[in-house]
């Protein structure tokens, strides 16, 4: 809800997900499949008007149909192109029509609020029958809908982001992380969205882009119209439109602090991650693309603790191949040696999809056919990022690990298949690392549990914090609805990555975090506490962590674990993590507000 403050501004609250401060006119960009339109009531005169919108959003959505049909067969050929004999059969279904003029003259509600609802009808009951045929009616049918909404609201969904002409900000209901990824960073100067939370990937991705960022807004695409001048708070998590003088001003000092603080930050960036009592802590970065590498450096960071490397197959109509993916390693891992580089094996799935893989939508994604069990599936596209990695592997120190594994089966068929392809390029005389390292991700909570038997097959772990607490937790790490939910302190949490820790100290494996976690200076000392010797956060973070870290005793993390782990509540928890590192480093958490 937007808040007046002072005169003529109105303020609206998010969640802050990437830090900085920019200013800037509003881009509001459409959601492909349209979000849910709020109904407008309309007067009896204006029924004419609504309904000849409807009329002439049927026709323009129609020959929008007709190009991207005629456009694709001259590309793939007419048999790909007839698919889109479906969508046009739903512009023309006459009984849909019926209902939706009738919606309009009989309830007096605007044409894209009685589309949406007899479409989401059909939608619906086609989804509800078990039948494949229908089941893919119903995606034809939303696809349409949203081409349909996309006309009688006049949103841009076809806008190229990395062609943009002028700098602005963009909002919008959902961005996608490939959307995200395609961002020109000197023209996006920030983006919020209506839902969306702290762990989703497009939130990840803006912070590791250092775009501010803000979502979980509610309806704040749909109230604030393009070209709104508006400033965009990513540490506090809020719109400010229109502001004031005084506003700006208050922000001007806001950002002055911070920049005091980055040149404070900077002096200990050459320094050695080891806390003041003398106990070395291996603090690495998290990357999404090879050209993150010069971030990296930059940070401080000794090496990579985990390579999304999901983002080499995203935005692209083909997969990569495998020299191209030689290619990326290869220049990560040069770059950075000796400094070690974590590349996960792809995780596709959740929230990172591609269009062109035609995977079937699912019910819940996050539990679905992803990551490493997408691979095992999908051998060969698995064979080709494993022959990749193993070729790279000889140059700088590569490690890698497998996402999303739930057990010793899943690790077992894994580590088999690599062990195959290590035969294959061994028989080509092709050379690898014959003692490459292979590490398991824990962020599922069977893992986690089963934490002792994997240690004996791997050099390492890395917790997956973001999915270990929504899994954990049954809370979905996209939905800004149960955001309050997702509490990273639940005693449930610390129980499970102290039992990880633990587990891998047994057998000698050591344990590092690779999610968000990892990247909150609040909860340094409290993992480290736990156990864990290794952290992998957003370049951006880095700074600050190794900053938090070298203020530190080991004894006093360890002191902060013991209490969280004899400790019931979440929020207590937080507060004593609170406290410690306000005390250890005061500077960090200090002048944030405006
Ligand atoms: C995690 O789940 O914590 C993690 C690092 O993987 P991702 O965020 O890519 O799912
Ligand atoms: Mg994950």
């Amino acid at each position: 809800m937007p808040e007046p403050v002072r005169a003529g501004e109105r303020i609206f609250r998010g969640i802050p997900v990437s830090p900085g401060v920019c200013r800037g006119k509003i881009l509001v960009l459409g959601k492909p499949n349209g979000d849910v339109l709020p109904r407008t009531e309309i007067l009896e005169e204006e029924i004419p008007v609504e309904l000849k919108r409807f009329e002439q959003a049927l026709v323009d959505t129609r020959h929008q149909v007709l190009e991207v049909q005629r456009q694709l067969s001259e590309g793939l050929g007419a048999n790909d192109a007839a698919i889109f004999d479906a969508h046009l059969l739903v512009l023309e279904d006459p009984t849909l029509i019926d209902e939706v003029n009738r919606l309009i003259r009989e309830q007096k509600v605007g044409a894209g609020y009685a589309f949406q609802q007899v479409v989401e009808k059909y939608i619906k009951t086609l989804s509800s029958i078990g039948d494949d045929y229908l089941r893919e009616r119903a995606t034809d049918m939303r696809d349409v809908a949203g081409r349909m909404l996309d006309n009688l609201v006049g949103r841009e969904t076809n806008l190229d982001l990395r062609n943009l002409t002028e700098p602005c900000i963009i909002i919008s209901y959902d961005l996608t992380p490939s959307q995200t990824a395609q961002m020109d960073k000197k023209m996006v100067l920030g983006f919020a969205t209506d839902i969306g939370s702290r762990t989703s990937h497009t939130a990840i991705m803006a912070r590791s882009m250092r775009i501010p960022a803000v979502v979980g807004l509610h309806h704040a695409s749909h109230e604030i119209p393009s070209g709104t001048y508006v400033l965009l708070d990513g540490f506090n998590g809020q719109i400010v439109v229109n502001p004031t003088d005084q506003t700006l001003f208050e922000y001007g000092q806001l950002v002055k602090k911070r920049v005091s603080l980055e040149e404070k930050l900077r002096d200990t960036i050459d320094k050695p991650t080891v806390t003041l009592d003398g106990i070395p802590v291996i603090l690495s970065a998290n990357v999404e693309q090879a050209s993150d590498t010069e971030a990296v450096l930059a940070s401080g960071a000794e090496g990579v603790g985990l390579f999304r490397t999901e983002y080499l197959y995203i935005n692209r109509e083909v997969l990569p191949n495998e020299e191209e993916q030689f290619q990326a390693y290869f220049q990560v891992a040069d770059a950075l040696k000796p400094s070690p580089v974590i590349i996960r094996t792809l995780d596709l799935g959740g929230d990172k999809f591609l269009s062109h893989l035609n995977v079937p939508q699912e019910m819940n994604p996050f539990l679905g056919w992803r990551a490493i069990r997408f691979c095992l599936q999908e051998r060969e596209i698995f064979r080709v990022q494993l022959r990749a990695i193993l070729r790279a592997s000889v140059v700088g120190n590569i490690k890698m690990m497998y996402p999303m594994i739930s057990g010793l089966d899943e690790l077992n068929q894994a580590n088999a298949l690599l062990e195959e392809f290590k035969g294959e390029l061994r028989k080509e005389g092709v050379p690898f690392d014959e003692n490459l390292e292979v590490g398991a991700m824990i962020e599922i909570p069977s893992a986690a549990i089963a934490a002792d038997s994997l240690a004996r097959r791997v050099k390492f772990f890395s917790v997956g914090t973001n999915d270990l607490i929504q899994y954990s937790l049954a809370v979905d790490r996209l939905n800004e609805r149960i955001a309050h939910l997702y509490e990273p302190t639940h005693p449930a949490i610390i129980r499970l990555i102290k039992m990880t820790a633990d587990a891998g100290a047994k057998h000698g494996v050591w344990t590092g975090v690779c999610g968000e976690m990892a990247g909150d200076p609040v909860l340094t000392p409290l993992l480290l506490g736990l156990g864990v010797t290794e952290l992998s956060a957003a370049p951006g973070a880095v700074p600050q962590i190794k900053y938090l870290i070298r203020r530190l005793k080991m004894t006093e993390a360890r002191e902060l674990a013991d209490f969280a782990l004899n400790c019931e509540s979440a929020g207590e928890i937080l507060a004593r993590c609170k406290k410690l590192t306000a005390q250890v480093a005061p500077s960090l958490f200090e002048n944030l507000a405006p």
